[in-house]
């Protein structure tokens, strides 16, 4: 048995006329009206299928076909349906069509699973004007409460909960979200790798067993300013040049590293930014993401006192103020053991890598056991209108879903 890739792709074109760009890409942030357009398909889509459509209070929307009942609760399957603006066709869309796609196949070879098999598109996946990315799946998860969301607007004044409502959604349906957790038995993410380790080895398809930590801080560096002509170059406390080499040092430090660990400075502001003065003042963000608690802490400590150093010698001062200290999932041992095991049972050459983004089912993990499925990116383009995974590799990804759906549902109480 396999999905109809044909079909699939038609999916993704059909998806992808919605919220089309005059860039050539797609811009279909949630509650836009091209997100409006997309759900109204897909929950007719899903409802065609014979699917019982169920909008929770955070208007992810799920969709369900019934089991024969021998045992208790639902597999779920699913990504996110928006995009970043200008994005790609594949960066959430191939996960929910992909499981769309599974459950078609299911339906048409007239397997029925013991268990309820559910599909989600989450909400607000995407960073987002409400700085809540991974929205849909935090609420889902009870990490976002009814009353923190009570007050949030985005930039231009419109509060989330009347946009929610507008999408199917509503604030006074958060306490059934949590009520719903213990019938979901396992979650399967399907998403596109977004980096170019499977390229690189030339393998379609990876199993994902993490989901990376992240370590982000403001780091404030304090020099002098002063005239750039008068100021001899011995008599300066230059704070952009420490800072410089600081950024420098960070990226040696990152790429001496032996496993997946990155390390990114991504946003400067340099005061008082002006031709004629040295830089007295600069900030900048930095981030550090790997797969490893203690790799993290190590090479954040190594940074810092690299950069305590630099300042020494450089007679600046340096503040660090640390925003964001996650440690990074593990994702359910059972499920990845059962995509590997129908990756091999399928003959197809696969990875076990750690996921170098937050996903949903990074959250969904804290509820139900959750894994996912990478599939091979070209030139590991993402969030960008170049996004682009070949048919092979799909058709490969999404059969590897359906079978390993086939055994979780077997192996599962
Ligand atoms: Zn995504």
């Amino acid at each position: 048995m396999q999905i109809n890739i044909e079909r699939l792709l038609v999916d993704l074109e059909k998806y992808a006329k919605y919220g089309e760009s005059l860039e050539g890409g797609i811009t279909r942030p949630s509650f836009s009206q091209a997100d409006k357009l997309v759900r109204e398909l897909f929950i007719n889509e899903l409802e065609d299928m014979g699917l019982a459509v169920t909008i929770d209070g955070a208007a992810n929307t799920w969709g369900r076909l019934k089991g024969s009942g021998k045992k208790e609760g639902c597999l779920v399957i699913g990504s996110h349906l928006d995009s970043v603006p200008n994005g790609g066709k594949y960066d959430g869309p191939l996960g929910v069509l992909t499981a769309k796609e599974v459950i078609r196949t299911l339906i048409e070879n007239g397997i029925i699973l013991d268990h309820d098999v559910e599909i989600v598109s989450f909400t607000a996946e995407e960073s987002n004007d409400f700085n809540l990315s991974t929205f849909g799946s935090r609420a889902y998860t009870g990490k976002l409460t009814k009353t923190a969301l009570e007050d949030v607007r985005d930039s231009k004044g419109n509060f989330l909960k009347d946009q929610l409502r507008e999408v199917g959604g509503s604030l006074e349906n958060f306490p059934e979200m949590e009520r719903s957790f213990k019938e979901k038995k396992g979650f399967i993410e399907l998403h596109i790798e977004q980096g170019k380790r499977l390229e690189s080895k030339n393998i379609s398809v990876a199993v994902v067993d993490k989901v990376v930590g992240m370590y982000r801080s403001r780091v404030r560096v304090n020099g002098q300013a002063n005239h750039s002509g008068t100021t001899m170059m011995e008599h300066r406390k230059d704070a952009l040049t420490a800072a410089a080499e600081i950024i420098l040092h960070i990226e040696h430090i990152c790429k001496s590293e032996k496993n997946d660990l990155v390390g990114t400075v991504g946003k400067l502001h340099v005061f008082p930014n002006a031709t004629n003065i040295i830089p007295g003042m600069v900030e900048f963000t930095f981030e550090i993401r790997g797969d490893s608690e203690e790799q993290i802490q190590t090479v954040v400590k190594k940074i810092q006192d690299n950069w305590m150093q630099i300042a020494n010698e450089r007679k600046v001062e340096i503040e660090e103020k640390v925003f964001l200290n996650q440690s990074p999932i593990i994702l359910d041992s059972e499920i990845v053991s059962v995509l590997q095991n129908t990756a091999e049972e399928l003959n197809e050459p696969y990875l076990t890598l750690s996921s170098m983004a937050v996903h949903d089912a990074a959250h969904m993990a804290s509820v139900t056991k959750s894994a996912m499925i990478f599939v091979k990116s070209k030139d590991g383009k993402s969030h960008c209108s170049e996004e682009y995974s070949s048919p092979e590799d799909i058709r490969k990804a999404g059969n590897l879903m359906l079978h390993a759906l086939i055994h979780l549902d077997k192996q599962l109480d």
